[in-house]
């Protein structure tokens, strides 16, 4: 069986982004040498995701909105976890956005489906942070 792994850095100038990275995944299966196997992508840190979906701005605004509806960073005083920081909206934000995605791979390539695309979402950005890419198979 054949292993590889990879580090993603980030270093999100605003508080949230969200960072499409389907090619630099891709790019880590093309060089594991794995063809028929699996590939783990999660955020490392509490405060920013990994998830699938639909690279498109209207869904990334939308999904914006509905998260500062569900856990709105402002007025940080509403959170009991702001003692010292002010990030617990983004502690929220990445639970509901999940922490990680796992993608066969089939023949070389992300077996993906049609709209699918891999994104790193930011919650609490402005200082480096990082993803973990794990490719196991053969
Ligand atoms: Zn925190």
């Amino acid at each position: 069986m054949k292993s590889f792994r990879r580090e993603l850095y980030f270093e999100i100038p605003t508080r949230r982004a969200f960072v499409n990275i389907t090619g630099q995944v891709a790019e880590c299966v093309r060089e594991s040498g794995v063809e028929e196997g699996l590939v783990l992508v999660n955020a490392m840190h509490i405060t920013a995701s990994v998830f699938i979906n639909d690279d498109e701005p209207g869904l990334h605004a939308d999904y914006e909105k509905w998260l500062e509806k569900l856990a709105p960073h402002e007025p940080v005083s509403q959170y009991r976890h702001n003692v010292g920081e002010d990030n617990a909206d983004a502690h929220m934000k990445r639970q509901i956005m999940g922490r990680e995605v796992v993608v066969a791979i089939t023949e070389g390539q992300l077996d993906l489906g049609t709209w699918e695309q891999i994104f790193y979402g930011e919650f609490d950005g402005r200082r480096k942070k990082r993803a973990l890419v794990k490719i196991i198979g053969e």
